[in-house]
């Protein structure tokens, strides 16, 4: 008995503690040094990439809902990030050394946990007593993604990820867009059978699938745009500052989906016969169609989130908002995410995999992180953490389970495993993907306090009724090393 884990990232992190809490052996194969990836620059597990934040940690906040809920399941990621802790207002950021030195500590030290230093080049086998989780990231090697295309189909696993900016809908200036979609053409909300999330999410990803086109699945507010406008706006452009890329995003751009200052160096009206086309939309205010428009879709179904359709864009995010600042409309927006085009390995989840991280056509193997189509490191550390649970139950011959929807970790299942595949794209944690609430309070503050009271009560019920074993803990080791597992009460 026993789970093998590849990848020792956020989410492979955070599932051999999780597994290796309910008593089971794990190893645990990381290929870095051995096999470094574009990113990373340490033999760390959980190295964080990036930024060395972990967003919002109020409860007014899905994704400081979503640390709550890890915290009370045991998270190992939200141990050492408190741990680690640095001043950063109301958001949760790290000292990133010690918090990937405080993870790959706690896993060395663990009695359960035997931590490989090598690259997996293909799927080990696995079974209900050996579960294995596959956990390798955005930048999963190249021969393990060749080997998950032929297990999940080529045509469900993405290479490269082009997200376009979302702003904040209350940012929007309703005086200067207008709603409408192309041509007026009647608009398609929901694709039927989709479920909840049809109509939520662009596009924009690779694969032959087109983006920044106005594809008429959803309303829109336009921004219109004068020629004086337009050329301000693409002098701006041009002039502003890319991020550093590496040489992967640089070379293998999809031409669907090429960044806008890319389009903008191609010529002065490329992007007006591209994402910023205004054929079709005229402004009732005008009774014309402006010089130059950018359209904004509704980004989550709470309709509190907007995207710049075919916005993708690696402009230095300082200089992107002072650029999509000029944008009519858009002059106070607030960026809920800035745009980028990185590599990004993930599967199309609701084709693949079940509310617990199994795959559905093979539930011995789990996926869990970035690569099963989460977006940001909480929401991978917290697929970790279910996928680790789940693998260890199932190596102990118990059942696995999901959370309710009505929790943000729950929700962020349920969104992997049942969005529209047509469109499918990584997710943060949004309040947008829960469930809604049967009788809201007024106010998006108290609505969201409320969620987030639901979801705490909901899972606390969840883990009251499912007795689990403790955590082996270092104190509880027997002489030989060994750990001792206590049966019989939650672990918390
Ligand atoms: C350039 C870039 C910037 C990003 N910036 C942010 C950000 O600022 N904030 C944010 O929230 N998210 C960011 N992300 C997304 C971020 O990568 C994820 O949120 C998070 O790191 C995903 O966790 P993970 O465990 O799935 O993958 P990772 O943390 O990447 O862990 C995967 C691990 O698997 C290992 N691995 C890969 N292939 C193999 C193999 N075949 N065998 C063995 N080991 C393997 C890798 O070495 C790595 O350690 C960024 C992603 C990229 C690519």
């Amino acid at each position: 008995m026993g789970v093998r884990i590849v990848g020792g990232g956020l989410a492979g992190s955070e599932a051999a503690w999780q597994a290796a809490s309910r008593g089971v052996r794990v190893t645990l194969h990381e290929m870095r040094p051995v096999r470094p990836t574009a990113v990373h620059k340490t033999d760390r597990l959980a190295e964080l990439v990036c930024s060395n934040s972990f967003r919002g940690d109020k409860l007014d906040n899905a994704v400081g809902l979503l640390k709550e809920e890890m915290r009370r399941l045991g998270s190992l990621v939200m141990r050492a990030a408190e741990e680690s802790r640095v001043p950063a207002g109301a958001a949760l950021a790290v000292d990133r050394e010690r918090f990937a030195g405080l993870i790959t500590q706690a896993l060395s030290e663990h009695p359960l946990v035997t931590i490989v230093r090598e690259e997996v080049a293909s799927i080990p086998a696995s079974s209900d007593n050996e579960p294995v989780i596959i956990a390798t990231g955005p930048l999963t090697s190249d021969a393990l993604s060749a080997q998950l295309a032929s297990i999940v189909g080529q045509d469900h696993l993405y290479f490269y990820d082009a997200i376009s900016p979302i702003v904040l809908a209350e940012t929007i200036d309703r005086e200067k867009v207008f709603r409408a979609s192309r041509w007026d053409r009647s608009l398609r909300r929901t694709v039927k059978g989709a479920g909840v999330l049809g109509a939520t999410v662009q596009g924009a990803t690779v694969q032959g699938a087109a983006c920044g086109v106005d594809d008429g699945q959803g309303d829109y507010l336009n921004c219109p745009m004068t020629r004086d406008e337009y050329e301000r706006f693409y002098a701006a452009l041009v002039a502003a500052e890319s991020a550093t890329v590496h040489d992967f995003d640089r070379e293998r751009f999809f031409e669907g989906c090429l960044p806008i200052e890319v389009m903008a160096h191609r010529g002065h009206d490329t992007l007006r016969f591209g994402p910023m086309k205004p054929v079709g939309l005229v402004d009732p205010r005008t009774g014309r169609e402006p010089y130059a428009a950018v359209q904004l879709r509704q980004d989550n179904l709470a309709g509190d989130h907007f995207s710049l359709v075919g916005f993708q864009t690696q402009i230095k995010w300082g200089d992107q908002a002072r650029v999509l600042r000029m944008i009519p409309g858009l002059e106070n927006a607030e960026f809920v995410r800035f745009g980028m085009v990185h590599r990004n390995t993930y599967v199309n989840g609701p084709t693949v995999l079940a509310e617990t991280w199994q795959v559905r056509a093979r539930p011995s193997l789990f996926f869990a992180g970035q690569m099963s189509g989460v977006e940001g490191y909480v929401e991978s550390a917290a697929s970790g953490l279910l996928a680790g649970m789940n693998a260890a139950l199932l190596a102990r011959g118990e059942h696995v389970s999901a959370l309710p929807r009505t929790t943000a970790i729950g929700a962020l299942a349920y969104y992997v495993s049942h969005a529209n595949p047509a469109h499918y794209e990584p997710s943060n944690i949004t309040f947008g993907i829960m469930q809604p609430l049967d009788r809201p309070p007024k106010g998006k503050k108290l609505r969201n306090e409320a969620l987030s009271a639901r979801a705490l009560v909901d899972l606390e019920r969840w883990m009251a009724s499912r007795p689990e074993p403790q955590a082996a803990t270092r104190d509880e080791k027997s002489s030989n090393g060994e750990a001792v597992v206590v049966e019989g009460s939650a672990s918390r």
